[in-house]
Protein backbone atom coordinates (compact mmCIF):
# COMPACT_ATOMS: atom_id res chain seq x y z
CA UNK A 1 0.00 0.00 0.00
CA UNK A 2 1.17 3.30 -0.73
CA UNK A 3 0.58 6.53 1.36
CA UNK A 4 0.08 9.76 0.61
CA UNK A 5 4.03 10.66 1.33
CA UNK A 6 5.50 7.84 -0.23
CA UNK A 7 3.45 7.93 -3.50
CA UNK A 8 3.94 11.72 -3.74
CA UNK A 9 7.72 11.04 -4.77
CA UNK A 10 6.75 8.20 -7.27
CA UNK A 11 4.12 10.50 -8.94
CA UNK A 12 6.69 13.15 -9.49
CA UNK A 13 9.08 10.95 -10.86
CA UNK A 14 6.84 9.25 -13.68
CA UNK A 15 4.82 11.91 -14.75
CA UNK A 16 3.96 9.93 -17.95
CA UNK A 17 1.09 8.30 -18.72
CA UNK A 18 1.33 4.19 -18.79
CA UNK A 19 0.23 2.48 -21.97
CA UNK A 20 -2.24 0.03 -19.93
CA UNK A 21 -3.79 2.84 -17.83
CA UNK A 22 -7.61 3.15 -19.41
CA UNK A 23 -8.05 6.01 -16.99
CA UNK A 24 -5.63 8.35 -15.76
CA UNK A 25 -6.06 10.63 -13.64
CA UNK A 26 -3.26 13.34 -13.07
CA UNK A 27 -2.94 15.78 -9.79
CA UNK A 28 -6.86 17.00 -10.33
CA UNK A 29 -8.38 19.99 -7.75
CA UNK A 30 -12.01 21.51 -8.23
CA UNK A 31 -12.90 24.62 -5.87
CA UNK A 32 -16.08 25.61 -5.37
CA UNK A 33 -15.69 29.52 -4.62
CA UNK A 34 -13.57 28.99 -1.32
CA UNK A 35 -14.50 25.18 -1.08
CA UNK A 36 -11.73 22.47 -2.39
CA UNK A 37 -13.98 19.70 -3.02
CA UNK A 38 -11.23 17.84 -4.32
CA UNK A 39 -7.66 18.29 -4.01
CA UNK A 40 -4.34 17.52 -6.61
CA UNK A 41 -6.03 13.98 -7.03
CA UNK A 42 -4.63 11.41 -8.92
CA UNK A 43 -5.32 7.75 -9.85
CA UNK A 44 -4.74 5.10 -12.59
CA UNK A 45 -7.11 2.51 -13.66
CA UNK A 46 -5.97 0.07 -15.68
CA UNK A 47 -7.48 -1.93 -18.34
CA UNK A 48 -9.47 -4.96 -16.96
CA UNK A 49 -9.45 -3.72 -13.24
CA UNK A 50 -12.27 -3.50 -10.56
CA UNK A 51 -11.16 -0.82 -8.92
CA UNK A 52 -13.25 0.97 -5.52
CA UNK A 53 -13.42 4.47 -4.67
CA UNK A 54 -13.75 4.92 -0.72
CA UNK A 55 -13.65 7.50 1.69
CA UNK A 56 -16.02 9.16 4.51
CA UNK A 57 -18.82 11.21 3.55
CA UNK A 58 -17.53 14.61 2.22
CA UNK A 59 -14.01 12.96 1.24
CA UNK A 60 -14.60 13.94 -2.41
CA UNK A 61 -15.42 10.72 -4.28
CA UNK A 62 -18.62 12.12 -5.98
CA UNK A 63 -16.89 15.36 -7.27
CA UNK A 64 -13.95 13.07 -8.70
CA UNK A 65 -16.49 11.31 -10.83
CA UNK A 66 -18.27 14.22 -11.98
CA UNK A 67 -14.94 15.39 -13.13
CA UNK A 68 -14.30 12.00 -14.74
CA UNK A 69 -17.48 11.88 -16.27
CA UNK A 70 -17.18 15.85 -17.52
CA UNK A 71 -20.00 17.13 -15.29
CA UNK A 72 -17.62 19.54 -13.62
CA UNK A 73 -14.57 20.50 -15.32
CA UNK A 74 -11.24 20.66 -13.07
CA UNK A 75 -10.30 23.61 -11.73
CA UNK A 76 -6.53 22.08 -12.02
CA UNK A 77 -5.44 19.00 -13.59
CA UNK A 78 -5.48 16.76 -16.00
CA UNK A 79 -8.12 13.59 -17.08
CA UNK A 80 -7.10 11.06 -19.62
CA UNK A 81 -8.96 8.00 -21.27
CA UNK A 82 -7.45 5.52 -23.53
CA UNK A 83 -4.18 8.14 -23.48
CA UNK A 84 -6.51 10.75 -24.79
CA UNK A 85 -6.83 14.38 -22.86
CA UNK A 86 -10.30 14.53 -21.95
CA UNK A 87 -10.29 17.34 -19.52
CA UNK A 88 -12.35 19.79 -21.32
CA UNK A 89 -14.46 17.03 -23.65
CA UNK A 90 -17.79 17.14 -22.86
CA UNK A 91 -19.80 14.56 -21.58
CA UNK A 92 -21.24 12.99 -25.02
CA UNK A 93 -17.56 13.14 -26.61
CA UNK A 94 -16.59 11.17 -23.77
CA UNK A 95 -19.20 8.15 -23.35
CA UNK A 96 -18.40 8.19 -26.83
CA UNK A 97 -14.87 7.80 -26.34
CA UNK A 98 -16.26 4.44 -24.03
CA UNK A 99 -17.13 5.43 -20.50
CA UNK A 100 -20.42 5.20 -19.39
CA UNK A 101 -21.60 6.12 -15.63
CA UNK A 102 -24.57 4.29 -13.74
CA UNK A 103 -25.22 6.87 -11.08
CA UNK A 104 -26.37 6.28 -7.38
CA UNK A 105 -29.96 7.58 -8.09
CA UNK A 106 -31.91 5.37 -11.06
CA UNK A 107 -31.87 7.83 -14.25
CA UNK A 108 -34.46 5.32 -15.66
CA UNK A 109 -38.32 6.79 -17.17
CA UNK A 110 -40.76 5.85 -14.29
CA UNK A 111 -43.96 5.74 -16.82
CA UNK A 112 -42.34 3.73 -19.47
CA UNK A 113 -41.73 0.00 -19.80
CA UNK A 114 -37.75 -1.93 -18.73
CA UNK A 115 -37.38 -2.43 -22.72
CA UNK A 116 -39.04 1.03 -23.70
CA UNK A 117 -36.27 2.35 -21.08
CA UNK A 118 -33.32 -0.05 -22.80
CA UNK A 119 -34.26 1.34 -26.32
CA UNK A 120 -34.30 4.91 -25.16
CA UNK A 121 -30.67 4.33 -24.15
CA UNK A 122 -29.53 1.94 -27.48
CA UNK A 123 -30.91 3.66 -30.36
CA UNK A 124 -28.23 5.84 -30.65
CA UNK A 125 -25.82 3.39 -30.65
CA UNK A 126 -27.64 0.41 -32.90
CA UNK A 127 -29.94 0.58 -36.14
CA UNK A 128 -34.01 0.98 -35.97
CA UNK A 129 -33.65 -2.64 -37.36
CA UNK A 130 -31.60 -4.35 -34.87
CA UNK A 131 -32.79 -2.09 -31.65
CA UNK A 132 -35.04 -4.90 -30.74
CA UNK A 133 -31.95 -8.02 -30.78
CA UNK A 134 -29.63 -5.31 -28.48
CA UNK A 135 -32.64 -4.44 -25.98
CA UNK A 136 -32.46 -8.81 -25.79
CA UNK A 137 -29.08 -9.01 -25.44
CA UNK A 138 -28.45 -6.28 -23.10
CA UNK A 139 -31.34 -8.09 -20.78
CA UNK A 140 -29.07 -10.71 -20.99
CA UNK A 141 -26.25 -9.38 -20.22
CA UNK A 142 -27.42 -7.79 -17.12
CA UNK A 143 -29.34 -11.31 -16.35
CA UNK A 144 -32.90 -9.61 -15.55
CA UNK A 145 -35.09 -11.72 -18.72
CA UNK A 146 -37.22 -13.24 -15.90
CA UNK A 147 -38.59 -9.74 -15.01
CA UNK A 148 -40.52 -9.70 -18.38
CA UNK A 149 -41.60 -6.26 -19.75
CA UNK A 150 -43.06 -4.12 -16.41
CA UNK A 151 -43.66 -0.79 -15.84
CA UNK A 152 -40.30 0.64 -14.35
CA UNK A 153 -42.71 2.60 -11.90
CA UNK A 154 -43.40 -1.29 -10.58
CA UNK A 155 -39.71 -2.39 -10.61
CA UNK A 156 -37.88 -2.48 -7.17
CA UNK A 157 -35.58 -0.20 -6.19
CA UNK A 158 -32.60 -3.27 -7.20
CA UNK A 159 -34.28 -4.20 -10.19
CA UNK A 160 -34.30 -0.73 -11.02
CA UNK A 161 -30.30 0.14 -10.52
CA UNK A 162 -29.43 -3.25 -12.71
CA UNK A 163 -31.83 -1.75 -16.02
CA UNK A 164 -29.73 1.27 -15.36
CA UNK A 165 -26.67 -1.42 -15.59
CA UNK A 166 -27.63 -2.40 -18.73
CA UNK A 167 -28.90 1.48 -19.91
CA UNK A 168 -24.83 1.79 -19.49
CA UNK A 169 -23.91 -0.86 -20.98
CA UNK A 170 -25.94 0.37 -24.30
CA UNK A 171 -22.65 2.50 -25.03
CA UNK A 172 -20.87 -0.47 -25.50
CA UNK A 173 -17.87 1.27 -23.15
CA UNK A 174 -14.47 -0.09 -21.85
CA UNK A 175 -14.98 1.83 -18.50
CA UNK A 176 -17.80 1.61 -16.74
CA UNK A 177 -18.18 3.54 -13.88
CA UNK A 178 -20.98 2.78 -10.96
CA UNK A 179 -21.95 5.28 -7.86
CA UNK A 180 -23.09 3.23 -5.02
CA UNK A 181 -24.24 0.42 -6.77
CA UNK A 182 -25.20 -1.51 -3.43
CA UNK A 183 -26.55 1.80 -1.81
CA UNK A 184 -30.35 1.04 -0.49
CA UNK A 185 -30.26 -2.89 -1.69
CA UNK A 186 -31.54 -5.99 0.57
CA UNK A 187 -29.31 -8.51 1.06
CA UNK A 188 -30.30 -10.81 -2.09
CA UNK A 189 -30.19 -7.68 -4.56
CA UNK A 190 -26.90 -7.00 -2.92
CA UNK A 191 -25.47 -10.44 -3.94
CA UNK A 192 -27.22 -10.02 -7.29
CA UNK A 193 -25.47 -6.45 -8.15
CA UNK A 194 -21.87 -8.54 -6.81
CA UNK A 195 -22.22 -11.24 -9.26
CA UNK A 196 -23.14 -9.38 -12.34
CA UNK A 197 -20.24 -6.73 -11.48
CA UNK A 198 -17.69 -9.40 -11.09
CA UNK A 199 -19.59 -11.02 -14.59
CA UNK A 200 -18.54 -7.92 -16.43
CA UNK A 201 -15.03 -8.08 -15.02
CA UNK A 202 -14.79 -11.46 -15.91
CA UNK A 203 -15.88 -10.51 -19.48
CA UNK A 204 -13.50 -8.03 -19.72
CA UNK A 205 -14.95 -4.81 -19.13
CA UNK A 206 -12.99 -2.26 -16.73
CA UNK A 207 -14.96 -1.26 -13.57
CA UNK A 208 -14.74 1.91 -11.18
CA UNK A 209 -16.84 2.17 -8.52
CA UNK A 210 -17.87 4.25 -5.20
CA UNK A 211 -19.31 2.81 -2.29
CA UNK A 212 -19.93 2.69 1.35
CA UNK A 213 -20.91 -0.88 2.18
CA UNK A 214 -17.69 -2.80 2.93
CA UNK A 215 -19.16 -5.95 2.72
CA UNK A 216 -19.94 -5.07 -1.03
CA UNK A 217 -16.89 -3.73 -1.30
CA UNK A 218 -15.03 -6.98 0.10
CA UNK A 219 -17.04 -8.86 -2.37
CA UNK A 220 -16.07 -7.97 -5.65
CA UNK A 221 -12.94 -4.88 -5.58
CA UNK A 222 -9.44 -6.14 -6.29
CA UNK A 223 -7.47 -2.57 -6.00
CA UNK A 224 -9.07 -0.05 -3.51
CA UNK A 225 -8.46 3.90 -3.44
CA UNK A 226 -8.80 6.44 -0.17
CA UNK A 227 -9.92 9.48 -0.54
CA UNK A 228 -10.27 12.07 2.58
CA UNK A 229 -10.46 15.84 3.10
CA UNK A 230 -10.54 16.02 -0.92
CA UNK A 231 -7.21 14.67 -1.10
CA UNK A 232 -5.60 11.23 -1.93
CA UNK A 233 -5.27 8.92 1.27
CA UNK A 234 -4.37 5.36 -0.14
CA UNK A 235 -4.44 2.82 -2.18
CA UNK A 236 -3.47 -0.31 -2.57
CA UNK A 237 -5.37 -3.86 -3.09
CA UNK A 238 -8.24 -4.99 -0.85
CA UNK A 239 -6.43 -7.06 1.77
CA UNK A 240 -4.18 -4.32 2.07
CA UNK A 241 -6.26 -1.81 2.65
CA UNK A 242 -8.72 -3.32 5.11
CA UNK A 243 -5.56 -4.21 7.12
CA UNK A 244 -4.46 -1.21 7.27
CA UNK A 245 -5.20 0.61 10.47
CA UNK A 246 -4.92 4.05 10.03
CA UNK A 247 -7.46 3.68 7.11
CA UNK A 248 -9.93 1.61 9.37
CA UNK A 249 -9.67 3.75 12.33
CA UNK A 250 -9.03 7.44 10.95
CA UNK A 251 -10.63 7.29 7.56
CA UNK A 252 -13.13 4.57 7.34
CA UNK A 253 -14.58 5.51 10.67
CA UNK A 254 -17.45 3.04 11.64
CA UNK A 255 -18.13 1.61 8.79
CA UNK A 256 -13.91 0.21 9.75
CA UNK A 257 -16.45 -2.05 12.44
CA UNK A 258 -17.69 -4.22 9.09
CA UNK A 259 -13.86 -4.61 7.96
P1 LIG B 1 -20.56 11.19 0.10
O1 LIG B 1 -19.91 9.88 0.37
O2 LIG B 1 -21.25 11.73 1.31
O3 LIG B 1 -21.42 11.19 -1.13
P2 LIG B 1 -18.33 12.34 -1.31
O4 LIG B 1 -17.05 11.68 -0.91
O5 LIG B 1 -18.94 11.89 -2.59
O6 LIG B 1 -19.37 12.25 -0.13
P3 LIG B 1 -18.51 14.99 -2.42
O7 LIG B 1 -19.98 14.90 -2.64
O8 LIG B 1 -17.65 14.89 -3.61
O9 LIG B 1 -18.03 13.91 -1.36
O10 LIG B 1 -18.23 16.35 -1.66
C1 LIG B 1 -16.92 16.77 -1.29
C2 LIG B 1 -17.02 18.12 -0.62
O11 LIG B 1 -17.32 19.12 -1.60
C3 LIG B 1 -18.09 18.23 0.45
O12 LIG B 1 -17.62 19.05 1.48
C4 LIG B 1 -19.23 18.90 -0.28
O13 LIG B 1 -20.05 19.63 0.58
C5 LIG B 1 -18.49 19.81 -1.26
N1 LIG B 1 -19.23 20.04 -2.50
C6 LIG B 1 -19.59 19.10 -3.40
N2 LIG B 1 -20.26 19.66 -4.43
C7 LIG B 1 -20.31 20.99 -4.16
C8 LIG B 1 -20.85 22.12 -4.84
N3 LIG B 1 -21.51 21.99 -6.01
N4 LIG B 1 -20.71 23.33 -4.26
C9 LIG B 1 -20.06 23.48 -3.09
N5 LIG B 1 -19.53 22.45 -2.41
C10 LIG B 1 -19.64 21.23 -2.92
Amino acid sequence: MYLEKEITKSRAATPSRSSDNLLSIKKITKNFGAISAVSDFSMDIKKGEIHCLIGPNGAGKTTVFKMITGVYPPTYGKIYLKGKDITTMNTSKRMKLGMSIKMQVPGVYSELTLRENIRIAAQNFVKEKDIEKEIDRLIDVVGIRNLGNPLVKNMSHGQQQWLEIAMALAAKPDLLLLDEPAAGLGPDETEFTAKLVLDLNAKGMTILFIEHDMNFVKRIAKDVTVMHNGKFFAEGSLDEILSNKEVAEIYLGKEAQAC
